[in-house]
């Protein structure tokens, strides 16, 4: 039995007598044992004592069509009970996320696997030893695509969608709004009329007295009405409306200056 594991697991030296804890509580033997059933459910099976490492290698995943190749599980078993997650999930041959490089799979960033309803088992079966459980758990859930729970959905794996419209847009053909960075398609990309920058529509409104878009910073509360204008609709804090209004009004003021001079001068 133990010549059998030592020739096939891999070219680091085993401990030649399960006589030593390998962990806290499980004895060597245990570990022996699941040590050959991982052999034979996964293509690859690492024991890197320096380490302390014990890794398994996946088969090549594939998820709703998009490819993202084989992942190893590496478990650091001297951070067993001390990291709430003492493995790594690394993609051997990654085909990340066009959102981050550091998502390899939809529930896997930083070579973190979110383990979502599977948290409490493999917790378990991490604190009672069982080896053999604890990876095959991670390989379900590595296998398994949870819609609605990934950090990036397969469906935008390589694309982003456009925070306006929420069509597909691949990385050239992307742009972003110079106020919220949100990424927008050619369509939903609209520019200021005043600096010419790219906005979302969320980011530009419209000058109350022209009409025309513009971001925020180019444009300004007039001082009498507070509505906001643009540049050329404004002179000295004041919107042109209400520029007009107080001109129409000296304009009044004027005229009825004059009429009472007429009656005062009529009456004398
Ligand atoms: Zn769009
Ligand atoms: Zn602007
Ligand atoms: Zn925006
Ligand atoms: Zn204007
Ligand atoms: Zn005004």
């Amino acid at each position: 039995m133990i010549s059998y594991l030592t020739g096939t697991i891999s070219s680091n030296q085993l401990p030649t007598r399960p006589r030593k804890l390998f962990f806290g509580r499980c004895l060597a033997a245990d570990v022996y044992r699941d040590l050959v059933a991982l052999k034979n459910e996964f293509e690859e099976v690492d024991v890197d004592l320096e380490e302390k490492e014990l890794s398994v290698t996946t088969d090549s995943i594939t998820l709703d069509g998009i490819f993202l190749g084989p992942f190893q599980i590496r478990l650091e078993w001297r951070h067993i009970g001390q990291s709430s997650q003492p493995y790594r999930v690394v993609a051997l041959d990654p085909h990340p996320a066009a959102k981050s490089d550091e998502i390899t799979h939809p529930h896997v960033q930083d070579e973190r696997l979110c383990e979502g309803d599977g948290r409490p088992a493999i917790a378990a079966a991490l604190t009672e030893g069982r080896l053999f459980d604890f990876f095959l758990l991670v390989s379900q859930l590595l296998h398994n695509y949870g819609r609605g729970s990934a950090y990036v959905e397969l469906d935008h794996w390589d694309g982003e969608p456009c925070s306006d419209c929420g069509s597909y847009v691949d990385q050239e053909d992307r742009y972003y709004c110079h106020r919220c960075d949100e990424v927008l398609c050619d369509s939903c990309s609209h520019s200021c009329q005043g600096c010419d920058e790219s906005f979302c529509s969320g980011c530009l409104s419209t000058c109350s007295v022209c009409g025309y878009e513009f971001c925020s910073a180019c444009l300004e509360s007039c001082r009498d009405c507070r509505k906001r204008v643009c540049d050329d609709c404004r002179e000295e804090g004041q919107c042109s409306r209400c520029q007009q209004k107080q001109q129409e009004e000296n304009e009044h003021d004027a005229t009825e200056d004059d009429l009472q001079r007429e009656t005062v001068a009529t009456s004398v």
